[in-house]
């Protein structure tokens, strides 16, 4: 269980605290807007109201403490900075920062953040490969090309196995494992058939799962 601190619980740093609570950590969530802070204080660990370009403040709450920090300002780009500053100073080396224009990109990759968020325009690139493919359930990046994907069997591809289902792409693919219904099968080989609403994931190179006959997606 790691201890977390959100700063801002406007609509981004509340869903990211009430997540963060959810997968079990410890959040302290810290916003000026005392309406705000009040509805948050039954989902989270502590809700405080503050001001988090005040040093004391961040000192009382024991921010210093936190493994990581969530600075999910929105468009108040001078108390973000001025905030990312005072917790760099306290010594907490991850901090993640909601970034909202260009300069304020800049800046934060400067000042050396772990992490620099653009929620709407990360949002979009999800939406639109979601647009692309609709069977992507869902996808991560692993770098140098490479993605995770889930996809979901839809009717036409039932009692297809693997094999018929990536065609060409096969050798260059591994399939990672399955969920169907409430179990997870993780010894999965090409031969495999798959059911309807079974959930599949596969590992492997974009160009690779581009490959996947369009009619099965
Ligand atoms: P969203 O798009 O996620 O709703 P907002 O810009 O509305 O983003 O949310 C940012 C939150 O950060 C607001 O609730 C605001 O009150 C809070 N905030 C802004 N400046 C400070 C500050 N100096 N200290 C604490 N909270 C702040």
């Amino acid at each position: 269980m790691a201890q977390f601190a959100v700063i801002g619980l406007g609509r981004f740093g509340l869903s990211a605290s009430i997540e963060l609570m959810r997968l079990g950590n410890t959040v302290i969530g810290i916003d000026s807007n005392e309406k705000l802070v009040n509805g948050a204080a039954d989902s989270l660990t502590l809700a405080a109201i503050g001001d988090a370009t005040d040093e004391q403040t961040l000192r009382e709450l024991n921010i210093g403490q936190c493994d990581s920090v969530l600075v999910a300002i929105g468009e108040g780009l001078e108390a973000s900075i001025l905030c990312v500053l005072l917790l760099k100073s306290m010594g907490i080396e991850d901090i993640w920062v909601k970034a909202t224009s260009q300069p304020h990109h800049t800046i934060l990759s400067k000042l050396g953040v772990s992490r620099i968020i653009h929620p709407e325009e990360e949002m979009g690139v999800r939406v639109a490969q979601s647009f692309n493919y609709p069977m992507v359930n869902q996808y991560m990046p692993l770098g140098l090309g490479h993605y995770i994907v889930e996809i979901v069997i839809q009717e036409n591809c039932n009692k297809l196995t693997i094999n018929k289902l990536l065609g060409k792409a096969v050798t260059e693919i591994n399939p990672v494992l399955i969920r169907r219904r409430q179990q997870l099968i993780k010894k999965v080989d090409i031969d495999f058939i798959l059911e309807t609403n079974d959930s599949l994931v596969l590992a492997g190179a974009l160009s690779a799962l581009k490959g996947i006959a369009p009619e099965f997606l």
